[in-house]
């Protein structure tokens, strides 16, 4: 395919994928459109395509108000909380030793400074969760308090570049949870001990979502899977994350249309990377039975084409002979250079599994992970792709699965 084909057919998707396509939050009706559209456009380049289905919650709030001291405060719903409609004395705690001493029975419980520096892990998610978020959670849930107000600063390594960024964004959580900015969550602490009422008008919804999981190649025989996750966090276009890695599955898809070598090729469009508990992940993972030991590579293409700086392949555990052959084929391609190891992606679920994988991304993010304040917000939009950059990467990538 001519490179100005493919510049051509990414536009196009890129446009469906962000634009007439609302949204793509797991458990929303644009997340099902999205999934729809991937497995009829894998169907149509003959690749056999299956849905493999989970449940997902959508949800939606409309607003929060809190009114202490004969003033209102400005804050959001925390995702996927429950809603609520409370009255109570305010009471808050800054520190884990603080919070073990506090009475919050029946009480409107504001954290603010040093407990909420850093995102809590969902319950559920059990790939990274460290023992102190557990203990909090657990402190939380036993507290008795009505409801939870969470006054966070900038965080941009797990939230993503959102300020203020919820704390708690937990489906499986069960006490009713807002949150502010720490700025606000100041102007609160000479209400402590008042009377407080909080509003959330946070609902949630049950529903379904689904991977797609496409198939070329002998069956049986060792397989190459190819992964991008098709979700994307809730007010976000998810442009860069991760509508680019999609695009990408696609174009290599009508690239390795009449592939017939060594390999089985998988490609599946992963849903939930950017969702509380993983679901779509979770279920892959069930389906394998702990048996990942008939593939022998995994390329995931999260967070690339970004306008700036290059393509980043970041190599994890490569055997020598691999190795070689994807960086030859870094090398042929002016806009791709080899990148950092980083371990947030659904690239980590295989190497923790004993899975050699390429991740792919750009280079800019890779490096910037933890200062940026793009990711997971409506900053990452289409204005912010290149991509004559883009359509690099399924160029690469068939040339590199084509020389193995
Ligand atoms: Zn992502």
């Amino acid at each position: 395919m001519e490179k100005t084909e493919l510049v051509k057919k990414a536009h196009a998707y890129l446009k469906k994928l962000c634009v007439d396509i609302p949204e793509r939050s797991v458990g929303s009706e644009g997340n099902i459109m999205a999934t729809d559209f991937f497995y009829n456009e894998m169907n149509s380049l003959g690749w056999q395509t299956r849905k493999q289905e989970f449940n997902a919650m959508d949800w939606k709030s409309d607003g929060a108000k809190l009114r202490a001291g004969g003033k209102n405060f400005t804050l959001y719903s925390s995702p996927y909380s429950n809603g609520c409609n409370v009255r109570g004395v305010l009471t808050a705690a800054s520190t884990v030793a603080e919070l073990e001493k506090l009475d919050a029975k029946e009480k409107l419980l504001l954290l603010y400074g040093p407990i909420v520096k850093e995102q809590l892990m969902p319950k559920n998610f059990i790939f990274y969760n460290p023992d102190e978020h557990k203990k909090l959670v657990q402190l939380l849930e036993n507290s008795g308090a009505r409801c939870i107000i969470c006054a966070t600063g900038r965080n941009s390594a797990p939230a993503g570049g959102a300020y203020p960024f919820p704390f708690i964004e937990d489906g499986d959580f069960n006490i009713p949870s807002v949150y502010t900015k720490d700025t606000e969550g100041e102007k609160l602490l000479p209400f402590i001990g008042a009377h407080a009422e909080l509003f959330s008008s946070a609902v949630r919804i049950p529903g379904k979502g689904y991977n797609i999981i496409a198939s070329k190649g002998k069956q049986g025989d060792r397989k190459i899977v190819i992964t991008a996750h098709i979700d994307a966090k809730k007010g976000t276009p998810g442009a860069i994350d991760n509508a680019t890695g999609v695009i990408t599955l696609l174009l290599l898809a009508g690239l390795l249309k009449n592939y017939n070598k060594n390999f089985e090729l998988e490609i599946i469009a992963f849903n939930g990377e950017d969702y509380y508990a993983v679901p779509g992940q979770m279920e892959y993972i069930k389906s394998m039975n702990d048996n990942f030991g008939n593939i022998m590579l995994n390329i995931n293409i999260d967070g690339a084409g970004y306008f700036e700086g290059n393509t980043s392949f970041s190599l994890f555990g490569l055997p020598e002979e691999l190795e070689n052959s994807a960086l030859s084929v870094i090398s042929s391609f002016a806009g791709i250079s080899e990148g950092a190891l980083w371990p947030q992606g659904d690239h980590s679920i295989f190497v923790q599994y004993g899975v050699p994988a390429i991740a792919v991304s750009s280079k800019w993010f890779v490096d910037n992970m933890d200062i940026q304040d793009i990711t997971h917000t409506p900053k990452d939009n289409p204005s912010i792709v290149d991509i004559n950059k883009l359509v690099e990467i399924p160029l690469a990538l068939k040339q590199f699965i084509e020389s193995l």
